[in-house]
């Protein structure tokens, strides 16, 4: 459903994304691991066009993402042809970026009339069920900074999703949180991949990788350094700097 092909991204000097080749299969929970500035945001921010790659292809089912192949080169595409593609990709970030000034209800509303021109009433009923999915049918109308952090989060997903997106990224959409707040939202995120819903996680909770991924991709300085069965790649038999890794969590 999301092919990487050879995918390189630089930030001036800074090879990011050194050739990273990845697919993310319909149905199927990918967790993303490796140390930090590893590249992981990036890949993500990729595949959902927050950042123009330099090199190589993403396509999202089937259609190449933010350019045209004319000749062997590629050209950009408008900005409209990226939206179009990209349309069906939600995203959950670490920060919850909810308006503060909105009730939980109209953030997850908004999107839907400004984005989708969908009618009042039909956004108010669809933002409605939503946070019933995620739990939260009885704090629809308080405002953000009366909510906890898993909660606050827990509306991120609930906006993503009434988007009906058949891709959800997450970008360590736990690890802003309290400890005790961290189960409530994985337990969201784990109901979603039973499901069947397509996700790529970017996560430091390895019982979460584990129980829930299909695959696991470990990426190491740009580059994808292991990748398998979350038992192939915690057996981390060969990959020194993956053994060295997961130290830190075993
Ligand atoms: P973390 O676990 O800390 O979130 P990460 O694996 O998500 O790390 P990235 O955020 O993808 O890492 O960053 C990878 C590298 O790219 C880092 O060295 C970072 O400094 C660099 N980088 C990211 N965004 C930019 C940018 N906009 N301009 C320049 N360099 C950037
Ligand atoms: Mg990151």
């Amino acid at each position: 459903i999301i092919d990487v092909r050879g995918v390189w991204k630089r930030f001036g000097p800074a090879e990011v994304l050194r050739g990273i080749d990845l697919a993310i299969r319909k149905s199927e929970v990918t967790c993303i691991i490796g140390p930090s500035g590893s590249g992981k945001s990036t890949l993500l921010r990729c595949i959902a066009f927050l950042e123009e790659y330099s090199e190589g292809e993403i396509y999202i089912e089937g259609e190449l993402l933010g350019f045209a192949l004319e000749g062997g080169r590629r050209r950009r595409v408008s900005d409209a042809e990226v939206a179009r593609v990209r349309r069906n990709i939600g995203f959950v970030f670490q920060q919850f970026n909810l308006w503060p000034h909105m009730t939980a209800l109209e953030n997850v509303a908004m999107p839907l009339k400004l984005a989708r021109g969908i009618p009042r009433e039909d956004a108010t009923k669809r933002a409605r069920a939503m946070l019933d999915k995620v739990g939260l049918t009885n704090r629809a109308e308080a405002y953000p900074s009366q909510l906890s952090g898993g909660q606050q989060q827990r509306v991120g997903i609930a906006r993503a999703l009434a988007m009906e997106p058949h891709i959800m990224l997450f970008d360590e959409p736990t690890s802003a949180l309290d400890p005790e707040l961290v189960g409530e939202v994985l337990q969201v995120m784990r109901d979603l991949a039973a499901e069947g819903m397509t996700m790529a996680v970017v996560t430091h909770e390895m019982g979460f990788a584990a129980q829930v991924a299909d695959t696991v991709v470990f990426i190491d300085h740009g580059v994808i350094g292991a990748s398998g069965s979350p038992e192939q790649v915690f057996r981390r038999d060969e990959n020194p700097r993956l053994r060295q890794f997961l130290q830190n969590y075993f």
